[in-house]
């Protein structure tokens, strides 16, 4: 590849494409690399130091039982982890499908229609749900329940003040509202486990035209009447206890429902997040998408076949067990002469005990974690793991003379009446789980032929390369995921003391040190659990910076047209003022527009946000000026790293002139995407001292206003949290997350990470090289070089034969790939990333099979294929579709079906072109287009 470029060696290469201003010019100070083996066994000894306690501690976590079948069909299956977000919806059916179960899931449970599969955890969603209810109310005031779980309390905090929305306590029993109450936050049951009946506060907040927002566990829903039953307009939570273990703070998949308020169906429309929607492919058979503006995605329940209801069944059985248990820890501890807070409970008790320090000691001696509270109480939360032997250690720290046995256990056990909710008001009894698809799959084997046929509608990382620019779609390597069975790193509770993680706080000291050294930063935050989190807590940081130093009225961010769309949506939830710069005609940063802005804006300038290289797939040689200039205004410099899998090893945005950025974990990182999450975005910071160019910046300017945490506090943080644990996603059984990136880095050491980037920089440079001559290239640098990405042009084609770049897009599958990023960040154009993952045989075949659309292209241009029916327009074809008996377009089947030969083992897309009136525009994210902030 490199005779193929002209160049002698990998270094040669990249010292041309890098400019010399930035180059780091030494190696970075790292550990030695060590083998997959090592890397194993020193991780094993790491995750020893863990300490795994029985934990009763609640607040939104419990332990669960993730049974073997999923382990080993879904968890520990690369198939099923490895996918892209399910954007080409023709080859991600089967994500799409059991995204859209846990949607349905989520709808019946809560009792609210509207559903969505996006959100990060709990206490983000309940954030979400405060800034949804503001704009569709248009009101600035919401009113908390301070029985919320702390995090959430924290969340609302943080996320609210700048998008000026004020919070106030609410009293449930006499809550003082008045017209600019936007909603009600209350938790169900709330964190001291209690149930409470809110039906004359829900009537009363619908009289004053507030919403209500019950934050609920879905667990408890099975028992409890649904906040649909009760006039809930919004419920939100938490899906952890669905089978995700603790692993100390996620990744939790997060959710919102919401109900028709209102005859426009305003919550519906405005509901942030990804929402699966059913729609209907060329055939006019049934296929899935994600739906943006249209909210139509819920399946019609009177097509359901069957009300057979075994998983109701089994959330029953759960949850009376579940209370069975906790009843019988009731007449204990009563015994024992403690005494109960509350009256109506779900699994969880506040205890006021008679002796705190002998309850904490016994604790402690027996390994078990409860809540204190600050009044001197006790919380003790139960889940489906509580078992005889759990019971009998749980009374033994109450009661130092019992001695329970396990015969005792269970025949009181069977004494506890069931059900205890019964028909209590509290009681639910309205139907949920009623779809067809929850009462089907009755025995393993037709459980894993389910799992097996979803995995197999969708193309992922074990099909083919998915060359998604920006997206760095690289290999995540076995050994990386091997520690996903450990105990040690998934059955820690997040806000477990911290002595009992020593384990994870090593991993996690590692990393910051590393990631400083590969960045140039001075600090960095673990917290973020996605890039676009990360962006905000960086501007957070900026932005409370500013505030602090006096300087409150530097808002503006200047950001420019080629930004990704998550970068102005980040700034506008920052409370800042979006600016946009233009681009030149190469794609670079328009220099003098950026220079003219920061000076018109020199009193209000707060940052920039940059992309570097730049979204363009390129390094552009003014970046250290961008920088110098917008600290000259007195701003700030924000670079987006997603792109840093161009410049490990061998530039750093520390160096060059950027104070804070974050890092895509689930990119340049090895996590893997899990078809469109979870990830991790930690943003490192700059201590100013070491920039000349503005003097008057105190020492470690943004480090105190990284992201903090109210239950487990962090060194000198003193910014609210933007995710709900402290560490954010630490690990799972999902994906032991930030074990992943340890181990990558651990074994690549600091050779291997340069050589990964010159790789990622050759392989990019090899493909456009190829492609030249049948493609434009649209940006290159100076030297005719692009970075790690590149963008080929499909624009021409629309005016020469009417092929648009979906219809390119959409014939790749028919060739057993995934389309490159489409139209962003231009238009009509595909974003090739090949990654340093790949070689060269798989990317010649992507090659080949851009080479073989264009020459099929060439065919329509020269009218040897018709204009409106031709193998693009047409594509994807369907297995079924090209062996049917009534094959009746103007080309062969070969041509439709298997255009290469190795297309007789391809991934056959499962439905033809989906019909989708919208979103070809705007398919990287769902927020909307930078101009529409201006
Ligand atoms: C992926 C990406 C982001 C957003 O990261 P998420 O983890 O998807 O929120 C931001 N900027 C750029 C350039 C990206 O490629």
């Amino acid at each position: 590849m490199l005779d193929f470029l002209g160049f002698k060696n990998l270094d040669e290469l990249t010292n041309t494409n890098v400019p010399s201003q930035i180059r780091l010019e030494r190696e970075m100070d790292l550990p030695q690399p060590i083998d997959e083996y090592r890397m194993l066994k020193e991780l094993k000894q790491i995750a020893g130091k863990n300490k795994v306690y029985r934990s009763y501690i609640g607040m939104g976590y419990y332990d669960t039982i993730v049974p073997a079948v999923i382990i080993r069909n879904i968890t520990q299956n690369i198939g099923w982890i490895s996918q892209y977000t399910p954007y080409q919806a023709e080859i991600s059916q089967g994500r799409l499908e059991s995204l859209l179960n846990f949607q349905t899931m989520v709808a019946e449970l809560t009792g609210l229609p509207t559903t969505n599969a996006s959100l990060l955890d709990e206490s983000t969603a309940v954030a979400e749900a405060v800034a949804l209810a503001s704009r569709a109310t248009k009101r600035s005031k919401v009113m908390v329940d301070p029985f919320l779980h702390p995090q959430n309390l924290d969340l609302i905090k943080t996320r609210s003040a700048p998008l000026g929305i004020s919070t106030v306590d609410l009293c449930i029993e006499n809550p003082q509202l008045d017209k600019d109450v936007a909603a009600v936050v209350i938790q169900y049951p709330d964190t001291e486990g209690r149930v409470q009946n809110l039906e004359e506060i829900i009537t009363k907040v619908h009289e004053n035209k507030s919403l209500v927002v019950l934050v609920c566990d879905l667990m408890s829903l099975a028992l409890l009447r649904s906040p649909g039953d009760l006039g809930a307009d919004i419920a939100v939570g938490s899906a952890q206890r669905f089978g995700v273990p603790l692993g100390y703070g996620g990744p939790h998949a997060g959710f919102m429902a919401v109900g028709k308020n209102d005859s426009k169906n305003t919550l519906s429309r405005m509901m942030p997040g990804r929402i699966i929607g059913v729609s209907k492919d060329a055939n006019g058979e049934r296929a899935l998408r994600l739906a943006l503006q249209t909210r139509e995605q819920h399946i019609r329940r009177d097509k359901a076949t069957s009300n057979i209801c075994t998983a109701q069944v089994i959330f029953f059985a759960i949850c009376n067990i579940l209370l069975k248990r906790r009843q019988f820890i009731v007449l204990e501890l009563k015994l024992a002469g403690h005494t109960i807070l509350h009256k109506d409970y779900f699994d969880t008790l506040k205890v006021q005990v008679t002796d705190i320090n002998t309850v904490k000691k016994r604790a402690e001696q027996k390994q078990i974690n409860l809540r204190y509270f600050a009044d001197g109480s006790v919380g003790v939360s139960l889940d489906e793991t509580t078992k005889a032997e759990d019971l009998i250690n749980l009374v033994s720290v109450f009661n130092e003379t019992s001695d329970l046995n396990e015969d005792q256990v269970m025949e009181a056990l069977a004494e506890i009446p069931s059900p205890l909710i019964g028909n209590s008001i509290h009681a639910r009894t309205s139907k949920f789980l009623q779809h067809p698809v929850f009462n089907s799959y009755h025995s393993e084997a037709q459980l894993v032929r389910y799992i097996k046929r979803l995995e197999n509608k969708d193309v992922s990382l074990v099909h083919s390369m998915i060359p998604l620019g920006s997206c760095t779609m690289k290999l995540n390597a076995s050994a990386e995921l091997i520690p996903i069975t450990w105990d040690s790193f998934n059955g820690i509770h997040p806000f477990a003391p911290v002595k009992q993680a020593s384990g994870y706080q090593k991993i996690f000291k590692d990393l910051e040190k590393w990631l400083c050294e590969i960045t140039g930063y001075d600090n960095f935050s673990l917290q973020p659990n996605s890039g676009a989190n990360g962006e905000y807590a960086g501007l957070l940081a900026i932005r409370n910076y500013l505030i602090h130093s006096g300087q409150p009225q530097r808002n503006v961010c200047l950001i420019p047209t080629s930004a990704h769309g998550t970068n102005p949506a980040s700034a506008q939830m920052a409370n800042m003022r979006v600016v946009v710069v233009d681009s030149d005609h190469h794609g670079n940063i328009n220099y003098k527009d950026l220079a003219a802005k920061a000076e018109k804006y020199s009193n209000e300038l707060a940052a920039v946000m940059v992309t570097y290289p730049s979204t363009h797939g390129v390094f552009e040689s003014s970046i250290k000026d961008v920088c110098d200039k917008v600290h000259e205004f007195g701003g700030q410099v924000y670079l987006d790293g997603a792109n840093m899998n161009a410049q490990v090893g061998l530039c750093r945005p520390g160096d060059y002139g950027s104070d804070v950025s974050h890092l895509n974990l689930h990119k340049t990182f090895c996590i893997p995407h899990g078809g469109g999450g979870p990830g991790v975005g930690p943003i490192g910071v700059k201590f100013f001292e070491k920039n000349k160019v503005v003097q008057n910046f105190r020492k470690k300017h943004l480090s105190p206003f990284l992201p903090g945490h109210s239950i487990i506090p962090i060194d000198g943080r003193n910014t609210g949290a933007v995710s709900a644990a402290p560490w954010g996603s630490a690990s799972n059984f999902i994906l032991s997350l930030l074990p992943i990136t340890w181990a990558y880095i651990r074994m690549m050491g600091h050779g291997g990470l340069k050589k990964a980037s010159q790789m990622a920089i050759l392989n990019a440079n090899y493909m456009a090289r190829r492609l030249e001559g049948a493609y434009r290239i649209v940006y290159k640098d100076e030297q005719g070089l692009v970075a790690h990405e590149f963008i080929i042009d499909c624009k021409p084609f629309k005016r020469s034969t009417g092929v648009e770049v979906v219809d390119i897009a959409k014939r790749l599958m028919d060739y057993g790939f995934h389309s490159p990023t489409m139209s962003w960040p231009v238009n009509d154009c595909l974003m090739i990333e090949p990654t340093e993952s790949e070689d060269k045989a798989e990317m010649d075949r992507l090659v080949d099979a851009l080479l073989s659309i264009r020459e099929e292209i060439a065919m329509v241009e020269r009218g040897e294929l018709d204009r409106q029916i031709n193998p693009l327009k047409m594509a994807p074809h369907t297995l079924s579709k090209v062996a049917s008996d009534s094959w009746n377009l103007p080309y062969s089947r070969e041509l439709a079906g298997f255009p290469k030969h190795w297309c007789h083992h391809k991934t056959w897309p499962t439905v033809g072109r989906i019909d989708d009136q919208f979103g070809d525009r705007n398919l990287v994210c769902t927020c909307p287009p930078i101009e529409s902030y201006q």
